[in-house]
């Protein structure tokens, strides 16, 4: 019997309801392309290091090389207690063998590539990682990886099935 590639997947993004306002962002399109041909593996990092849906939003702040992830009311310094989940949940996921990730894109946890980075004020100064992908990614660097609005390119998303099915 043909072993499917497991693919982690920002949970949000299948369609369960895990944002900080208690809704998803199904990508229809990602999953409908996908889901014959993995298995998934969700991860949520904000719910799996114990925080509640729905919960106050967050944001990425201070210097690039060491951001913290800060609720945007309260200013709840978040950053300790998601670092510490992160360096459980990415050596469990190595255990997992993936074939790669998709990570829902801005976002101060999953974002890969472009998550705002702000002054205490909350005005966006620059762009880094979210913590969560910065973990994985550092941790397995050959990790297959993408984030679900460059995979809305079609030319994106076959060479990613592609890579993924290598
Ligand atoms: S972007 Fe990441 S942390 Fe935020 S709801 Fe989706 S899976 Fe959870």
């Amino acid at each position: 019997m043909l072993v499917k590639p497991k693919l982690g997947i920002s949970q949000c993004l299948l369609g369960d309801l895990v944002r900080y306002d208690g809704q998803h962002k199904r990508d229809q399109r990602l999953i409908e392309a996908l889901d014959s041909l993995v298995s998934w593996v969700p991860v949520c990092p904000e719910v799996e290091c114990g925080l509640s849906v729905p919960r106050e939003p967050m944001h990425l702040v201070g210097d690039v090389s060491r951001v913290r992830l800060v609720t945007k009311k309260d200013a709840v310094d978040l950053t300790d207690q998601l670092l510490a989940w992160c360096d459980r949940r990415v050596e469990q996921l190595g255990h997992e063998k993936l074939a790669g990730f998709v990570f829902k894109s801005r976002s101060p946890s999953c974002g890969l590539l472009a998550v705002p980075v702000c002054d205490p004020a909350g005005h966006a100064q620059t762009v880094g990682q979210g913590l969560f992908a910065k973990a994985l990614t550092s941790r397995f660097p050959e990790l297959l990886v993408a984030e679900d609005e460059e995979l809305h390119a079609p030319d994106e998303l076959k060479s990613f099935i592609k890579r993924l099915l290598d």
